[in-house]
């Protein structure tokens, strides 16, 4: 799909086009990751963070905020809940904190790989090259981190630099894909300053990279952050900024499966929050072929708060293992059981 073509979709409102497009993503995630749905288990284990990105509720700047990071046995005890759900493979997210020294971390995941068999994602931030290197070693098989946006300016404006080290995610992602991680990116969607031109950008770079999983979410304003104070005053010109919604989000989840067939998707927890009742179950049906309920201890969940009003928030893992499953066999989809590695990955070491 060319880029004017990727601009054309993104910019249809016709209903009975744009079916012909979710039809289209559907067919080509049936034929290419099957009917399972695997599930993620997400374990938010700090919302400490040494950045100030503009967007993020999490971002040092908001005082407002209560600060925690998950001991190593509470963590221990969530990775073994999620081994008694089924799942195969649990998510470590957190804010840029540098309070998770290379060391900790190292033997936490040991500790998980000795004590189960799960697939260990990382999503940690902009982390050396040595810390992402002996992690690797230590036993993760996957790094999650967005690009936000390919429009350097863009990115610039809402992602400062720690002092005096640049902020390349793109180069970084590639690095991730060298040390040996299956690497998972993606963006946000209706970024205040964010074009038609940026959006399909974005989703060519998704190709380019050759991405093993894409999240993409709708951006989702935050009082307590730059951006979301004063969005208006960051607006691309009348006509040409991309609204973040509930059916924009759908589109980029169907244009990433057209593009990058064989790649894991994931329906999104902030496009579960758009729309609660249905956004998991369209997203899948959609082109999405992942889901990731959240296994961080209620406690902490209201203080992960990158956007307000985030889905899930008052679950507990165990609610929410038990409503993923009865949203996914709801569309006639089966729960995935093995650890889901990216088909992609597989596709690339046999050529
Ligand atoms: N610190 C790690 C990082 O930056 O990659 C992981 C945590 S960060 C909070 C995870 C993702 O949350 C970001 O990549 C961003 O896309 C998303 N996010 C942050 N603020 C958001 C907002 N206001 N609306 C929607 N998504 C947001």
């Amino acid at each position: 799909m060319k880029k004017q073509e990727i601009i054309n979709w993104l910019k249809c409102e016709d209903d009975a086009e744009l079916e012909e497009l979710w039809r289209m993503s559907d067919t080509i995630r049936q034929n290419h990751v099957g009917n399972v749905v695997h599930l993620r288990g997400l374990l938010e284990i700090s919302n400490i963070c040494a950045r100030n990105c503009h967007y993020c509720g999490i971002r040092a700047g908001n005082d407002e905020l209560g600060r925690y990071r998950m001991p190593g046995d509470e963590i221990m005890e969530c990775v073994h809940e999620a081994v008694d759900y089924n799942y195969g493979t649990v998510v470590m997210q957190a804010g840029e904190d540098f309070g998770i020294t290379r060391e900790w971390m190292t033997t936490l995941i040991r500790r998980i790989k000795k004590e189960t068999k799960l697939a260990v994602t990382l999503s940690l931030g902009e982390r050396s090259d040595d810390d992402l290197v002996a992690w690797k070693e230590a036993g993760a098989d996957r790094y999650l981190l967005r690009f936000e946006t390919s429009n350097r300016t863009l990115y610039e404006r809402i992602h400062p630099p720690l002092p005096g080290i640049e902020s390349d995610r793109l180069a970084l992602l590639r690095r991730l894909r060298g040390i040996g991680y299956e690497i998972g990116s993606g963006v946000m969607i209706g970024i205040p300053g964010q074009t038609w031109e940026d959006l399909a950008n974005d989703i060519e770079t998704f190709r380019s990279l050759d991405l093993d999983m894409i999240g993409v979410g709708p951006y989702i304003a935050h009082r307590g952050t730059p951006l979301g104070i004063d969005d208006v005053a960051f607006m691309a010109p009348e006509g040409e900024q991309i609204p973040n919604t509930e059916e924009m989000t759908y589109k980029v989840i169907a244009l990433a499966r057209v593009v990058c067939p064989s790649a894991n998707i994931p329906s999104t927890t902030a496009l579960a929050t758009l729309n609660t009742a249905t956004g998991r179950e369209l997203g899948l049906s959609r082109g999405a072929n992942i889901v990731m309920p959240n296994l961080t201890p209620k406690k902490y969940r209201a203080m992960y708060e990158i956007y307000p009003a985030k889905a899930c928030i008052d679950e507990t893992a165990a609610d929410c293992r038990a409503c993923m499953q009865r949203r996914i066999l709801s569309i006639g989809r089966e729960v995935g059981t093995g650890r889901g590695d990216s088909p992609n990955r597989g596709k690339r070491k046999a050529a």
